[in-house]
């Protein structure tokens, strides 16, 4: 490795080292992104980002692969591997020597083992500078030794994909590497090994449609081109002008399928915090996402004005919706160490009425789930005012079954004035996605422990809380239907509601008393740290006790808890 690599490697030498080291090297390259013209040595410097716009520019699987690991861990797998023309497909000999010269590499990939940020992983690096990182034969064989060996040694894999597509000059054998490389992705994945993908600009076809989509979580650099067809053809064959960033990543972060975008600059830290809390670990202080508590954000940070005592049962349900209580998102920000929050249920959207992803604390890593209602009034509209579409409750269902697959414990916070009621919620089947979390928590293999710490409305309610062990905070309300829609039903008069949230018998102390929540949180008079601190330390003990518990007898009890429930409430006559 030469020591200019070494400067990119490790992000230190400054530029000035780095041309008294090369007083030649004075190459001027085009941005795409904003048409200035930069000196490539300061764009070696950044990482090959624009440092005029942020432009992610492509750089080699070799380059990728200095960028990423850990200096001196990297030993290569299958270097020699190379194509062969078998097909005798025209100019393709010619275009493998081509490339070859011009790359210094034999095929589209660099496989091996390495560390990130000290965690030992397999990794493969796509080249897009070797024919567009087409998947030939060689490029399937090679990833799917690398998951093999993983498989065997016990190593997630991390792979960076760039790629035009299946490699025509193969034929149909380039089309079969898609279902070589999936097999060996998904016995990885059955051995409760994490995958971790980059997506990089761009990555296309049949790579797309493969081993790029089957990470167990999907990072993308930002303003990655990600498509199956690519956009050429789509207009081609629509005659239609595609809309400004479809297929970017961040169209993909939208519409449910990558977890998250991530600049050059924090990919190596994100991916060693991610490599940490899939062992279980909890990541180093001063990691990407740990949570400072010094300084609260201004508008939060303030003592809520102590509201009076509720009188009734109608004033605790006008005090879950009360803007001056903590979110869902408040309290983990603050009860938690460190949380990184991962997006998008795979199959359509991302819902920002649930937030999703993994978090630490004490040492503990844990799956959360919770219904954020928002802050400020854009962020409410934004997240539908705590109202989920089926797609948060997808994406719930996805990262607990990932919970299960990584033995991670889950927690769900339940603010929700109920399932969002509207025409794309039921023709995305808002039924089916709340039932299906119903079945889903039943049997999750892992201890769950759900709060409502807010509204608890109905079925959108309960679908995060079908839990080992279910609490309320003191100020909450958990109920089949909202005061004012039962006085409306029952009664023709919504004025009743009063009435009718009494007769319900919603607040935290009757569902303590009828035996549906396990526990009280009291949280009148508190500030939201202290609230936030309350509800962990109640989450951790539970989850003390329940991680003792075999997957067999977590499930077992989960079922009797909920088969107990009415069954006490009636008789024969
Ligand atoms: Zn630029």
């Amino acid at each position: 490795m030469s020591k200019r690599e070494k400067s990119v490697n490790s992000l230190e030498g400054p530029l000035t080292e780095v041309s008294a080291e090369f007083p030649e090297r004075h190459i001027l390259v085009k941005c795409p992104g904003c048409r200035r013209v930069i000196d490539q040595a300061k764009l070696d410097e950044n990482l090959e980002v624009c440092p005029r716009c942020g432009r992610h520019l492509r750089v080699s699987g070799r380059k990728r692969m200095r960028m990423t690991v850990d200096a001196g861990s990297f030993q290569e797998w299958d270097r020699e591997l190379a194509a062969t023309d078998f097909l005798e497909f025209p100019g393709y000999a010619e275009k493998l020597e081509a490339a070859r010269e011009k790359s210094h590499e034999a095929d589209a990939v660099v496989c091996g083992r390495g560390a990130i940020g000290g965690h030992e992983c397999a990794l493969f690096f796509m080249n897009a500078d070797f024919m567009m990182g087409s998947m030939g034969s060689v490029v399937g064989e090679k990833i799917t030794r690398t998951f093999e060996r993983a498989t065997e040694l016990g190593l997630p894999v991390v792979g960076f994909t760039v790629s035009g597509g299946a490699r025509m000059q193969e034929g149909t054998t380039s089309l079969m590497q898609m279902a070589k490389v999936s097999a060996a992705v998904r016995r990885h994945s059955e051995a409760g090994l994490l995958y971790l993908t980059v997506l990089t600009d761009p990555t296309t076809g049949g790579v797309t449609a493969s081993f790029a989509m089957e990470g167990d979580v999907i990072l993308a650099e930002p303003g990655a081109l990600v498509a199956f067809a690519g956009p050429r053809v789509i207009e081609q064959t629509t005659h239609k002008r595609l809309p400004n960033g479809f297929q970017r990543s961040e169209f993909l972060l939208e519409h449910g399928f990558c977890d998250l975008i991530v600049e050059r600059k924090d990919m190596a830290a994100t991916l060693a915090e991610l490599l940490a809390l899939h062992k279980g670990v909890a990541p180093a202080p001063g990691s990407p996402h740990a949570l400072s508590h010094e300084e609260p954000r201004g508008r939060r940070g303030a003592r809520p004005k102590r509201a009076p005592e509720p009188e009734s049962a109608y004033d605790i349900v006008k005090l879950t919706r009360s803007t001056d209580r903590a979110t869902a998102l408040e309290l983990l920000e603050r009860g938690l160490d460190g949380f990184i929050e991962l997006h998008g249920d795979r199959l359509f959207a991302d819902d920002a009425a649930v937030v999703a992803g993994i978090g630490w604390k004490g040492g503990r890593v844990l799956t959360v789930v919770a219904i954020e209602r928002g802050n400020t009034t854009k962020e409410r509209v934004r997240r539908n005012f705590g109202m989920a579409h089926p797609e948060g409750y997808r994406k719930a269902q996805r990262l607990m079954r990932q919970a299960e697959k990584f033995r991670r414990p889950v927690l769900c916070l339940v603010d929700t004035s109920g399932a969002y009621c509207g025409i794309g919620a039921e023709e995305r089947g808002q039924g089916e996605a709340i039932a299906s979390s119903l079945v889903e928590m039943s049997g999750l293999e892992t201890p769950i422990v759900s709060v409502v710490v807010g509204e608890g409305g109905s079925g959108g309610a309960l679908a995060l809380a079908v839990a080992d062990r279910v609490y309320m905070l003191g100020s909450a309300a958990y109920s089949v239907v909202s005061p004012e829609g039962c006085a409306s039903i029952l009664w023709k008069d919504t004025k009743r509601a009063d009435e009718a949230a009494a007769a319900l018998r919603i607040t935290a102390a009757d569902l303590a008393e009828l035996g549906i929540v396990d526990g009280v949180i009291s949280d009148f008079g508190l500030t939201h740290a202290e609230i936030a601190h309350d509800l962990m330390r109640e989450v951790e003990l539970a989850l003390d006790e329940l991680s003792g518990r075999s997957a067999d007898e977590l499930v077992a009890g989960r079922y009797d808890k909920f088969r107990a429930m009415g069954g006490n409430r009636i008789c024969s006559r």
